[in-house]
């Protein structure tokens, strides 16, 4: 049996029907990592697998039946998992061992997860191509000189390459859609609040949220069921009731919405005529096509790179060589341990990130920079409440194009900001977005549509995707 082709629900499935033990599957996924080691997408496979698997094969076999017995998975290096190093790829924190669990590990666990390692990703989740980890870069799964995007690079790969069915990674502005669609697998940005961040490494606070990488739709609602909900230890998580996610609504008769504007930044980008390619297969299928309108769109990228950094700015105050992380050794004052420590701790993008947010947060600038994203979201939340007026969903490129390649983007950070801008808009206005892998870019590599849905409506969006791609095949 191939076992690294099944989803998740099928490893669950034949575990509790004991076709395979939890020791068989972990071994054949543990096996698959060290093959595929040259990608680099995995920092450290943990070293009580085998164990936990056998833990798991004894408790299945007294009756045990959680939503993912026996299922592996993987997840980014920002998630705390106790006992655990969470380095978040940077070489400050690459001894920092994790003190507690996060609430979505805690959940995982209690369903019957195996956390099989720790995924590599951009140096705090900043950037758009694993490119800015301390510990190299992440290959793409199917070009070995591109970048499988970011900035959870390492967990896209780790699906793609059949390294785990499902991984977790974090989203503050599209570093699970990106990556997902550049892999050609699904991966979800949920609604604002709908997982908890508890034990998530803060980038962006108002921002961040978990997010989902699977090779199926059902594996993808399956695990957002598992770690959704309201959490006592984040007072952003919302009490909302959690969806029963993975029963989808059969008859999608959806009004998906094209906004006009989107259109129009895609004209002459490579993702144009993949656009196109959707929005005439959706009329095939029978969905209503509905043009609409998002004004001021494309401000969204802008308003992100302000708000994001600072919030990192404040966020990353804490890594200061006294809590956390590693020390500089010749610091003799206070000052000089921060400032030393710091330095030489951070890689040059978390750095530059700092810099900036600093800068729109600074007296004389407050006003003219964060004050004004801070009303330019305001507009596009509202913007979004209208659209979702007229629609059910919205659909729109992940991604300006495919992959590009490894090393190919060095020298204006403008430009690997430029991959954002379809990206940022679910999460300046707080919606959830999944990327469906849709077709091919020129060089035969992966593309991505995201459809986006109103606060908490994850369920519509895994319905339309079940029955879209059902039709597909
Ligand atoms: N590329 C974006 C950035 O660098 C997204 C990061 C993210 O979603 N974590 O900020």
């Amino acid at each position: 049996m191939e076992i690294l082709s099944l989803s998740a629900l099928e490893i669950r499935e034949k575990i509790l029907t004991k076709k395979l033990s939890c020791q068989e599957v972990v071994k054949a996924f543990v096996e698959q990592i060290k093959k595929c080691q040259k990608y680099n997408a995995v920092l450290e496979i943990f070293d009580d697998v085998e164990e936990k698997a056998k833990e798991m094969d004894e408790k299945i076999g007294q009756g045990f039946k959680g939503k993912l017995a026996g299922v592996p998975i993987i997840i980014k290096d920002n998630i705390l998992y106790e006992g655990k190093i969470c380095s978040c790829s940077s070489k400050f924190l690459k001894d920092f061992v994790a003190p507690y669990n996060a609430t979505v590990i805690e959940k995982v666990l209690a369903e019957g997860a195996i956390i099989l390692g720790r995924a590599n990703m951009d140096e705090f989740a900043m950037g758009s191509s694993t490119e800015n980890s301390a510990f190299g870069v992440t290959h793409n799964p199917l070009d070995f000189d591109r970048v499988p995007g970011g900035s959870s690079g390492g967990s896209a790969c780790a699906v793609a390459l059949n390294m785990c069915p499902i991984a977790l990674g974090t989203e503050t502005g599209g570093s699970v859609r990106q990556p997902a669609s550049y892999c050609g697998i699904y991966g979800l940005k949920p609604t604002y609040g709908r997982i908890s961040r508890y034990g998530i490494v803060a980038f962006a606070s108002s921002l961040d949220q978990v997010g989902i990488f699977s090779k199926t739709v059902e594996d993808n609602a399956l695990m957002l069921e598992v770690i959704a909900g309201g959490d006592e230890h984040d007072s952003t998580s919302s009490q909302t009731a959690v969806d029963n996610y993975s029963c989808f609504e059969n008859d999608c008769k959806y009004t998906i919405g094209i906004p006009k504007e989107i259109v129009q930044i895609s004209q002459g980008m490579a993702c144009q005529k993949n656009y196109q390619n959707f929005i005439d297969s959706l009329k095939k299928k029978g969905f209503a096509v509905k043009e609409i309108s998002l004004d001021g769109i494309s401000l969204c990228l802008p308003t992100y790179y302000i708000l994001a950094p600072a919030e990192a700015a404040s966020n990353l105050a804490r890594f200061d060589g006294v809590k956390y992380t590693s020390r500089n050794k010749e610091a003799k004052t206070l000052q000089e341990i921060y400032k030393k420590s710091r330095s030489e701790g951070f890689g040059k993008e978390v750095k530059r990130r700092i810099m900036l947010g600093n800068y729109v947060l600074s007296a004389g600038l407050y006003d003219a920079y964060y004050k004004k994203a801070k009303a330019v979201q305001g507009k596009i939340i509202s913007q979004f409440d209208k659209a979702f007026e007229q629609c059910d969903l919205i659909a729109m490129p992940t991604t300006i194009g495919e992959a590009f390649k490894i090393g190919s983007k060095p020298s204006n950070p403008i430009d690997t900001y430029k991959e954002d801008v379809f990206t940022v808009s679910a999460n300046i206005a707080g919606v959830p977005s999944l990327s469906i892998p849709f077709g091919q870019g020129e060089n035969g590599l992966p593309l991505g549509i995201q459809i986006l849905a109103k606060k908490f409506d994850e369920k519509k969006i895994y319905s339309f995707a079940n029955s879209f791609t059902k039709g597909e095949e």
